[in-house]
Protein backbone atom coordinates (compact mmCIF):
# COMPACT_ATOMS: atom_id res chain seq x y z
CA UNK A 1 0.00 0.00 0.00
CA UNK A 2 1.48 3.40 -1.29
CA UNK A 3 -1.06 5.52 -2.22
CA UNK A 4 -4.61 5.49 -1.08
CA UNK A 5 -7.19 8.00 -1.14
CA UNK A 6 -10.30 9.16 0.70
CA UNK A 7 -13.56 10.96 -0.07
CA UNK A 8 -17.01 11.97 1.51
CA UNK A 9 -20.65 10.71 0.35
CA UNK A 10 -24.31 10.79 1.27
CA UNK A 11 -25.08 13.52 3.65
CA UNK A 12 -22.67 15.76 5.16
CA UNK A 13 -21.97 15.35 8.90
CA UNK A 14 -19.81 17.36 11.28
CA UNK A 15 -16.53 15.91 12.19
CA UNK A 16 -16.18 14.58 8.21
CA UNK A 17 -13.13 17.19 8.12
CA UNK A 18 -11.85 15.87 10.86
CA UNK A 19 -12.09 12.52 9.64
CA UNK A 20 -10.58 13.52 6.28
CA UNK A 21 -7.84 15.29 8.56
CA UNK A 22 -6.80 12.66 10.79
CA UNK A 23 -6.77 10.32 7.54
CA UNK A 24 -4.88 12.52 5.32
CA UNK A 25 -1.93 13.08 8.49
CA UNK A 26 -1.76 9.50 9.70
CA UNK A 27 -1.08 8.24 6.05
CA UNK A 28 1.66 10.60 5.56
CA UNK A 29 2.83 10.19 9.28
CA UNK A 30 2.77 6.37 7.84
CA UNK A 31 4.82 7.36 5.11
CA UNK A 32 1.84 6.93 1.96
CA UNK A 33 0.56 9.39 -0.43
CA UNK A 34 -2.83 10.39 -0.21
CA UNK A 35 -5.53 12.06 -2.67
CA UNK A 36 -8.67 13.37 -1.84
CA UNK A 37 -11.57 12.86 -4.31
CA UNK A 38 -13.88 15.72 -4.15
CA UNK A 39 -18.04 15.57 -4.98
CA UNK A 40 -17.88 11.72 -3.31
CA UNK A 41 -18.43 8.79 -6.36
CA UNK A 42 -19.26 11.67 -8.84
CA UNK A 43 -15.83 13.14 -8.10
CA UNK A 44 -14.50 9.20 -8.38
CA UNK A 45 -15.91 8.71 -11.51
CA UNK A 46 -14.95 11.79 -12.93
CA UNK A 47 -11.67 11.75 -11.61
CA UNK A 48 -11.96 14.84 -9.00
CA UNK A 49 -8.71 14.32 -7.66
CA UNK A 50 -6.33 15.88 -5.64
CA UNK A 51 -3.22 15.00 -4.28
CA UNK A 52 -3.11 16.18 -0.43
CA UNK A 53 -0.85 17.52 2.22
CA UNK A 54 -0.05 17.78 6.00
CA UNK A 55 -1.48 21.52 4.64
CA UNK A 56 -4.38 20.98 2.66
CA UNK A 57 -6.31 19.73 6.16
CA UNK A 58 -5.05 22.49 8.02
CA UNK A 59 -7.74 24.35 9.68
CA UNK A 60 -10.36 21.97 8.95
CA UNK A 61 -10.90 20.11 12.27
CA UNK A 62 -13.51 22.59 13.85
CA UNK A 63 -15.73 23.12 10.70
CA UNK A 64 -18.89 21.43 10.17
CA UNK A 65 -19.76 19.89 6.56
CA UNK A 66 -16.91 18.69 4.21
CA UNK A 67 -13.93 20.51 2.66
CA UNK A 68 -13.58 17.53 0.07
CA UNK A 69 -17.75 18.38 -0.43
CA UNK A 70 -20.32 15.33 -1.21
CA UNK A 71 -22.86 14.63 -3.26
CA UNK A 72 -25.48 11.61 -4.46
CA UNK A 73 -24.27 9.52 -7.95
CA UNK A 74 -26.80 7.73 -9.25
CA UNK A 75 -24.12 6.51 -11.90
CA UNK A 76 -22.08 4.76 -9.04
CA UNK A 77 -24.71 2.26 -8.59
CA UNK A 78 -24.26 1.35 -12.03
CA UNK A 79 -21.74 -1.80 -12.93
CA UNK A 80 -20.31 0.78 -15.35
CA UNK A 81 -20.67 3.99 -13.02
CA UNK A 82 -18.24 1.31 -10.91
CA UNK A 83 -15.74 0.40 -13.49
CA UNK A 84 -15.27 3.68 -14.39
CA UNK A 85 -14.48 4.61 -10.69
CA UNK A 86 -12.26 1.39 -11.09
CA UNK A 87 -10.27 2.84 -14.03
CA UNK A 88 -9.82 6.24 -11.95
CA UNK A 89 -8.44 4.47 -9.26
CA UNK A 90 -5.77 2.54 -11.48
CA UNK A 91 -4.65 5.79 -13.29
CA UNK A 92 -4.03 7.59 -10.19
CA UNK A 93 -2.08 4.62 -9.14
CA UNK A 94 -4.66 4.37 -6.11
CA UNK A 95 -4.61 0.83 -4.45
CA UNK A 96 -6.85 1.50 -1.07
CA UNK A 97 -10.07 3.71 -0.57
CA UNK A 98 -11.54 5.29 2.78
CA UNK A 99 -14.85 6.41 2.26
CA UNK A 100 -16.80 8.18 5.08
CA UNK A 101 -20.36 8.45 4.92
CA UNK A 102 -23.52 6.45 5.89
CA UNK A 103 -24.75 2.96 5.08
CA UNK A 104 -25.48 3.28 1.48
CA UNK A 105 -21.83 4.75 0.91
CA UNK A 106 -20.42 1.35 2.35
CA UNK A 107 -22.61 -0.18 -0.21
CA UNK A 108 -20.79 1.80 -2.89
CA UNK A 109 -17.53 0.75 -0.70
CA UNK A 110 -18.88 -2.96 -1.09
CA UNK A 111 -19.08 -3.03 -4.88
CA UNK A 112 -15.42 -1.66 -5.06
CA UNK A 113 -14.08 -4.52 -2.96
CA UNK A 114 -16.10 -7.28 -4.93
CA UNK A 115 -14.19 -6.16 -7.74
CA UNK A 116 -10.96 -6.65 -5.62
CA UNK A 117 -10.01 -3.00 -4.61
CA UNK A 118 -9.46 -2.30 -1.04
CA UNK A 119 -11.94 -0.05 0.62
CA UNK A 120 -12.49 0.99 4.50
CA UNK A 121 -15.64 2.71 5.48
CA UNK A 122 -16.00 5.22 8.05
CA UNK A 123 -19.25 6.02 9.91
CA UNK A 124 -20.27 10.07 9.19
CA UNK A 125 -24.12 10.65 9.62
CA UNK A 126 -26.14 12.49 12.21
CA UNK A 127 -28.66 9.75 12.00
CA UNK A 128 -26.47 7.15 14.15
CA UNK A 129 -28.00 4.69 11.97
CA UNK A 130 -25.19 1.98 11.28
CA UNK A 131 -25.10 -1.48 12.97
CA UNK A 132 -21.48 -2.24 14.87
CA UNK A 133 -20.94 1.10 16.02
CA UNK A 134 -22.62 3.27 18.78
CA UNK A 135 -22.14 6.23 17.27
CA UNK A 136 -21.66 7.47 14.36
CA UNK A 137 -19.34 11.11 13.24
CA UNK A 138 -22.03 13.75 13.41
CA UNK A 139 -24.61 12.40 15.80
CA UNK A 140 -23.32 14.07 18.86
CA UNK A 141 -22.72 17.68 17.22
CA UNK A 142 -26.48 17.32 15.67
CA UNK A 143 -27.77 15.82 19.18
CA UNK A 144 -26.42 19.03 20.50
CA UNK A 145 -27.75 21.23 17.86
CA UNK A 146 -31.34 19.68 18.43
CA UNK A 147 -30.88 19.86 22.63
CA UNK A 148 -30.06 23.94 22.32
CA UNK A 149 -33.12 24.55 19.75
CA UNK A 150 -35.39 22.93 21.87
CA UNK A 151 -33.91 25.06 24.99
CA UNK A 152 -35.13 27.60 23.20
CA UNK A 153 -38.57 27.07 21.96
CA UNK A 154 -38.84 25.79 25.75
CA UNK A 155 -38.78 29.52 26.56
CA UNK A 156 -41.76 30.14 24.68
CA UNK A 157 -43.51 27.00 25.12
CA UNK A 158 -43.49 28.17 28.96
CA UNK A 159 -44.28 31.87 28.16
CA UNK A 160 -47.36 31.21 26.10
CA UNK A 161 -47.97 28.33 27.86
CA UNK A 162 -48.58 26.21 24.73
CA UNK A 163 -47.79 22.70 23.37
CA UNK A 164 -44.68 22.44 20.74
CA UNK A 165 -44.63 19.57 18.75
CA UNK A 166 -40.98 19.58 17.23
CA UNK A 167 -40.01 17.33 14.20
CA UNK A 168 -36.06 16.13 14.29
CA UNK A 169 -34.29 14.42 11.66
CA UNK A 170 -32.66 10.69 11.58
CA UNK A 171 -34.42 9.01 8.89
CA UNK A 172 -35.69 5.69 10.02
CA UNK A 173 -33.86 5.80 13.20
CA UNK A 174 -35.02 7.64 16.26
CA UNK A 175 -31.77 7.85 18.15
CA UNK A 176 -31.49 11.63 17.52
CA UNK A 177 -34.89 12.03 18.75
CA UNK A 178 -34.60 9.74 22.02
CA UNK A 179 -31.71 11.06 22.98
CA UNK A 180 -32.77 14.84 22.15
CA UNK A 181 -35.96 14.34 24.22
CA UNK A 182 -34.63 12.94 27.16
CA UNK A 183 -31.77 15.90 27.54
CA UNK A 184 -34.22 18.25 27.02
CA UNK A 185 -36.67 16.92 29.30
CA UNK A 186 -39.57 16.07 26.27
CA UNK A 187 -42.92 14.98 27.74
CA UNK A 188 -43.28 12.76 24.90
CA UNK A 189 -41.21 11.42 22.47
CA UNK A 190 -42.11 9.66 19.09
CA UNK A 191 -39.96 7.39 17.14
CA UNK A 192 -40.01 4.16 14.87
CA UNK A 193 -38.54 1.53 16.77
CA UNK A 194 -41.51 2.30 19.99
CA UNK A 195 -45.42 1.58 19.43
CA UNK A 196 -46.56 4.97 21.46
CA UNK A 197 -50.20 5.02 21.15
CA UNK A 198 -51.96 8.37 20.59
CA UNK A 199 -54.09 7.10 23.85
CA UNK A 200 -50.87 7.29 25.82
CA UNK A 201 -49.52 10.90 24.20
CA UNK A 202 -53.04 12.45 24.97
CA UNK A 203 -53.32 10.92 28.40
CA UNK A 204 -49.68 12.17 29.69
CA UNK A 205 -50.71 15.69 28.01
CA UNK A 206 -53.64 15.78 30.34
CA UNK A 207 -51.71 14.38 33.31
CA UNK A 208 -49.58 17.11 32.88
CA UNK A 209 -52.69 19.66 32.97
CA UNK A 210 -53.93 18.15 35.96
CA UNK A 211 -50.90 18.75 37.91
CA UNK A 212 -50.83 22.39 37.26
CA UNK A 213 -48.56 22.05 33.61
CA UNK A 214 -49.23 24.83 31.36
CA UNK A 215 -46.93 23.72 28.71
CA UNK A 216 -45.26 20.77 26.77
CA UNK A 217 -42.52 19.44 24.47
CA UNK A 218 -43.38 16.71 22.06
CA UNK A 219 -40.24 15.45 19.77
CA UNK A 220 -41.29 13.74 16.60
CA UNK A 221 -39.08 11.40 14.35
CA UNK A 222 -39.03 12.03 10.88
CA UNK A 223 -39.39 8.59 10.43
CA UNK A 224 -42.72 8.26 12.22
CA UNK A 225 -44.12 10.76 9.98
CA UNK A 226 -44.76 14.63 10.18
CA UNK A 227 -45.03 16.76 13.33
CA UNK A 228 -47.92 18.41 11.58
CA UNK A 229 -50.01 15.18 11.59
CA UNK A 230 -49.82 14.65 15.32
CA UNK A 231 -50.67 18.65 15.91
CA UNK A 232 -54.01 18.20 14.00
CA UNK A 233 -55.11 14.70 16.01
CA UNK A 234 -53.60 16.00 18.99
CA UNK A 235 -55.96 19.05 18.72
CA UNK A 236 -58.67 16.83 17.50
CA UNK A 237 -58.19 14.92 20.96
CA UNK A 238 -57.69 17.23 22.91
CA UNK A 239 -59.23 20.83 21.49
CA UNK A 240 -55.63 22.34 21.76
CA UNK A 241 -53.55 24.76 20.00
CA UNK A 242 -50.32 23.38 19.76
CA UNK A 243 -47.32 25.55 17.36
CA UNK A 244 -45.38 22.76 15.24
CA UNK A 245 -41.71 23.45 14.73
CA UNK A 246 -39.15 21.07 11.80
CA UNK A 247 -35.89 22.11 12.81
CA UNK A 248 -34.67 20.82 9.55
CA UNK A 249 -31.18 21.07 7.95
CA UNK A 250 -29.99 23.17 11.27
CA UNK A 251 -28.99 20.07 12.38
CA UNK A 252 -26.84 19.35 9.66
CA UNK A 253 -24.61 22.11 9.82
CA UNK A 254 -22.49 23.53 12.47
CA UNK A 255 -19.00 23.10 14.30
CA UNK A 256 -18.21 19.32 15.05
CA UNK A 257 -18.53 19.27 19.33
CA UNK A 258 -15.38 17.59 21.03
CA UNK A 259 -16.62 14.17 21.16
CA UNK A 260 -17.12 14.02 17.39
CA UNK A 261 -13.59 16.15 16.59
CA UNK A 262 -12.29 12.85 19.02
CA UNK A 263 -14.38 10.36 17.52
CA UNK A 264 -13.49 11.35 13.75
CA UNK A 265 -10.05 11.47 14.27
CA UNK A 266 -9.79 7.98 16.10
CA UNK A 267 -11.49 6.55 13.34
CA UNK A 268 -10.07 8.43 10.47
CA UNK A 269 -6.73 7.51 11.94
CA UNK A 270 -7.66 4.15 12.03
CA UNK A 271 -9.00 3.75 8.67
CA UNK A 272 -5.65 4.09 7.33
CA UNK A 273 -4.22 1.55 9.57
CA UNK A 274 -6.53 -0.83 8.61
CA UNK A 275 -5.64 -0.34 4.98
CA UNK A 276 -1.62 -0.38 5.91
CA UNK A 277 -2.62 -3.73 7.33
CA UNK A 278 -4.11 -5.12 3.84
CA UNK A 279 -7.35 -5.21 5.25
CA UNK A 280 -10.71 -4.09 2.76
CA UNK A 281 -14.33 -5.05 2.90
CA UNK A 282 -14.91 -3.41 6.47
CA UNK A 283 -16.04 -0.49 8.65
CA UNK A 284 -14.76 1.08 11.12
CA UNK A 285 -16.85 1.38 14.60
CA UNK A 286 -16.42 2.30 17.77
CA UNK A 287 -17.70 -0.36 21.01
CA UNK A 288 -17.41 0.02 24.15
CA UNK A 289 -14.79 3.19 23.36
CA UNK A 290 -12.79 1.36 21.93
CA UNK A 291 -12.64 1.22 18.62
CA UNK A 292 -13.18 -2.32 16.14
CA UNK A 293 -13.63 -3.27 12.46
CA UNK A 294 -16.28 -4.93 10.92
CA UNK A 295 -16.63 -7.23 7.84
CA UNK A 296 -19.17 -5.02 5.92
CA UNK A 297 -21.45 -7.55 4.64
CA UNK A 298 -21.68 -8.59 8.48
CA UNK A 299 -22.44 -4.62 9.30
CA UNK A 300 -24.89 -4.44 6.08
CA UNK A 301 -26.82 -7.36 7.34
CA UNK A 302 -27.88 -6.24 10.71
CA UNK A 303 -30.35 -3.42 11.53
CA UNK A 304 -29.16 -0.91 13.27
CA UNK A 305 -30.52 -1.04 17.18
CA UNK A 306 -31.30 1.56 18.82
CA UNK A 307 -31.37 1.14 22.95
CA UNK A 308 -34.86 0.81 23.99
CA UNK A 309 -33.70 0.84 27.78
CA UNK A 310 -33.02 4.75 27.13
CA UNK A 311 -36.78 5.05 25.63
CA UNK A 312 -38.22 3.60 28.74
CA UNK A 313 -36.05 5.69 30.86
CA UNK A 314 -36.80 8.61 29.34
CA UNK A 315 -40.85 7.59 30.01
CA UNK A 316 -40.14 7.00 33.57
CA UNK A 317 -38.79 10.54 33.99
CA UNK A 318 -41.66 12.51 31.54
CA UNK A 319 -44.69 11.40 33.61
P1 LIG B 1 -26.82 9.30 4.68
O1 LIG B 1 -27.14 8.26 5.69
O2 LIG B 1 -26.24 10.53 5.28
O3 LIG B 1 -27.91 9.58 3.71
P2 LIG B 1 -25.63 7.46 2.82
O4 LIG B 1 -24.21 7.11 2.58
O5 LIG B 1 -26.51 6.37 3.34
O6 LIG B 1 -25.61 8.72 3.77
P3 LIG B 1 -26.87 7.35 0.19
O7 LIG B 1 -27.46 8.42 -0.64
O8 LIG B 1 -27.70 6.19 0.55
O9 LIG B 1 -26.26 8.07 1.48
O10 LIG B 1 -25.56 6.77 -0.57
C1 LIG B 1 -24.56 7.64 -1.07
C2 LIG B 1 -24.11 7.18 -2.42
O11 LIG B 1 -23.56 5.86 -2.32
C3 LIG B 1 -25.22 7.05 -3.46
O12 LIG B 1 -25.52 8.26 -4.10
C4 LIG B 1 -24.60 6.05 -4.44
O13 LIG B 1 -23.72 6.68 -5.33
C5 LIG B 1 -23.80 5.13 -3.52
N1 LIG B 1 -24.59 3.91 -3.24
C6 LIG B 1 -25.60 3.76 -2.37
N2 LIG B 1 -26.09 2.50 -2.39
C7 LIG B 1 -25.38 1.85 -3.34
C8 LIG B 1 -25.41 0.51 -3.86
N3 LIG B 1 -26.28 -0.41 -3.41
N4 LIG B 1 -24.52 0.19 -4.83
C9 LIG B 1 -23.63 1.10 -5.28
N5 LIG B 1 -23.56 2.36 -4.82
C10 LIG B 1 -24.41 2.75 -3.88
Amino acid sequence: MKRIAVLTSGGDAPGMNAAVRAAVRRAVYSGLEIFGVYHGYTGLINGDIKEMTLGSVGDIIHRGGTVLYTARSEEFRTEEGQQKAIAQLQKYGIDGLIVVGGDGSFRGAQKLSEKGFKTIGVPGTIDNDIPCTDYTIGFDTALNTIVESIDKIRDTATSHERTYIIEVMGRDAGDLALYAGLAAGAESIIIPEADQEMDDIVDRLHAGQRRGKKHSIIIVAEGVGSASKYAEVIKERTGWETRVTVLGHVQRGGSPTAFDRMLASRMGAAAVDLLIEGKTDRMVGIQNNKIVDVDFDEALAQKHQLDLSVYQLARTLSI
